[in-house]
């Protein structure tokens, strides 16, 4: 009897061929773009939006995909974006590899579950090696490490060819976030949370324009000329509701008989709100920021106040603003007993709040902030493009000096991680007398993905290149004596292998442990389906 199910069904080898074709296709689309030479892509959407990018996430977020096996990919580039912050190009190749390499281990009749378990096993040496052998202490060179590996992570971006100025902004940027663990807290590390750097994007002027703020910007300005320039010892309210003028009720309606109580009215409406104004300023605050409106009514009594208020300000930057000043988003001022009040518990504190010309327009900087320092990068452009993928480009630099400072590690770069692990693995494999065997050898072909499609990007001649890399981490892993050549990796523009660690090509090591990680889940994932 026929299974009747509503649509197609397709199994075994079919869906698996048609998986590793979508996931093929995906992985494809991103491949040139891998590496310091390589192309960005320019994606437009169906309202004609542009996003021009070399970011292997940022990409595939924008296709529109529907095949379900092409979805895993995707995500796995966003779960990389958000647990590493860089390599989501290189993860979402050596998926695609992985996938190809096992599919074709299944046509010459291994069973997927030998090869999943292979794979694990190679995974597992794989991180072992990395750790024992590759990784190098980032504070043994202090600063200029943390400089190289945000060069590197920039390296194939827009901002690469200025990659000096911005590596030391970025560098600058991650240490003024530091936070120290709290009194008895388990966490022994500081943190440095990049979330509390915030990205400005202003037009006009050059990238080399760009600069670093200590303290938080916020792209707006005082709501009326009237008000201070500037206050210190700042206590903010923030909110999240209208100031505006008391408005009665839709439906309410009042009969009166006098023109006289309509002036009541009126003056009593005008009352409830100044009493409200009144609440909050008493509670001692005196700059006030809502992420809604503020009308002239309401403006004229924090002029009276001498108090700086700013309407419309992003929720996000709010949230931002709350950690950093420790207040709270007010989002009404009634209480439970239905009386109205502002508890001074909920400000924020500053040291000073100032309005700033920046460019063409005012910034507003909040600086001083007790709960953790903020910083801010104002980004100068000439276009909208530019400032949205350079935004991009550093938030993975940020990631990856927050990775480096936080764990304490790093890898050389160009392919010198994965033509290691290659090298070993393959020898691995030899010593493993089961079936997993070929699967842990296939997974060694695979990682030389990498090297190999950065040489193509780069129009340097792949096959010789990988050859001569594969050579030198033999003679590292065979010779006592030479472990130095350990960390060979490619030179791109000579098109020859030099030592990547000597030349400042430096990678976080847990950026690479977690891409091989991830790239193993997906590809998993997807070679378990068998029935679709
Ligand atoms: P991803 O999205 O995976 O981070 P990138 O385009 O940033 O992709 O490329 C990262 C790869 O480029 C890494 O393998 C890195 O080692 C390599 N790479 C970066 N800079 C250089 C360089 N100057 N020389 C050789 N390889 C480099
Ligand atoms: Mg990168």
């Amino acid at each position: 009897m026929a299974l009747v199910i509503d649509g197609e069904r397709s199994t075994g080898e079919d869906v698996r061929t048609s998986n590793v074709t979508a996931v093929m296709a995906i992985a494809n689309i991103v491949r040139s773009s891998l590496g310091p030479t390589g192309l960005d892509k320019m994606l437009v959407d169906n309202i004609g939006d542009v996003t021009i990018t070399n970011d292997g996430a940022t990409i595939l977020k924008q296709l529109d995909v529907e095949h379900p096996a092409a979805k895993v990919l995707v995500e796995l580039a966003d779960l990389q974006d958000s647990e590493v912050g860089d390599g989501t190009t290189s993860v979402t190749i050596l998926a695609a590899e992985l996938l190809r390499r096992a599919n074709m281990l299944v046509k010459q009749g291994v069973h997927p579950t030998t090869i999943m378990s292979g794979m694990r096993m190679a995974l597992k040496e794989a991180v072992k090696y990395v750790k024992e052998n590759l990784v190098v202490p980032a504070d043994e060179l202090g600063r200029e490490n943390l400089i190289n590996a945000a060069k590197t992570s920039m390296s194939s971006k827009i901002i690469g060819p200025d990659s000096d100025f911005f590596a030391n902004m970025v560098v600058d940027a991650v240490q003024m976030v530091r936070t120290e663990p709290e009194e008895g807290s388990a966490r022994k590390r500081a943190r440095y949370p990049v979330s509390a750097i915030h990205i400005l994007k202003c037009h006009g002027r050059s990238a080399l324009d760009s600069e670093l703020v200590d303290g938080f910007a916020l792209n707006t300005s005082r709501a009326a000329q009237g008000m201070p320039t500037f206050v210190e010892n700042a206590k903010l309210a923030l909110l999240d509701f209208n100031l505006q003028r008391h408005k009665m009720q839709m439906g309410v309606s009042v009969v009166v008989n006098e023109v006289r109580e309509v002036e009541g009215i009126r003056q009593r409406e005008m009352d409830i709100t100044k009493e409200r104004i009144r609440k909050i300023i008493d509670a001692g605050a005196n700059v006030i920021l809502t992420t809604k409106g503020i009308d002239d009514l309401c403006l004229k009594y924090f002029v009276e106040a001498g108090a700086i208020a700013c309407r419309r300000v992003k929720m996000e930057d709010m949230r931002r603003i709350a950690r950093a000043t420790g207040g709270q988003i007010v989002t009404t001022l009634a209480d439970l007993e239905g009386n109205e009040n502002f508890d001074p518990a909920n400000l924020g504190r500053a040291e000073i709040v100032r309005e700033e010309r920046v460019g063409d327009g005012e910034l507003l900087y909040i600086r001083g902030t007790p709960r953790s320092a903020a910083c801010t990068l104002v980004l100068r452009g000439a276009n909208e493009y530019m400032l949205d993928e350079m935004d991009r480009a550093l938030h993975d630099s940020l990631m990856v000096v927050k990775r480096m400072l936080e764990s304490n590690a790093l890898v050389a770069g160009g392919g010198a991680v994965e033509a290691a692990l290659s090298m070993h693995l393959e020898s691995y494999a030899m010593s493993v007398a089961t079936r997993e065997q070929m699967a842990i050898s296939e997974f060694s072909e695979a990682l030389l993905v990498i090297p190999r499609t950065l040489a193509v990007n780069a129009a340097q001649d792949a096959t010789e290149l990988v050859a001569r890399l594969r050579a030198y981490h033999h003679t590292a892993q065979s010779n006592r004596g030479r472990e130095q050549l350990k960390y060979s990796g490619l030179d791109l523009f000579e098109g020859a292998v030099r030592d990547n660690l000597a030349a400042g090509v430096v990678e976080p090591a847990i950026s690479k442990i977690k891409s091989m990680r991830f790239a193993v889940e997906a590809a998993i994932t997807i070679l378990r389906i068998d029935d679709m």
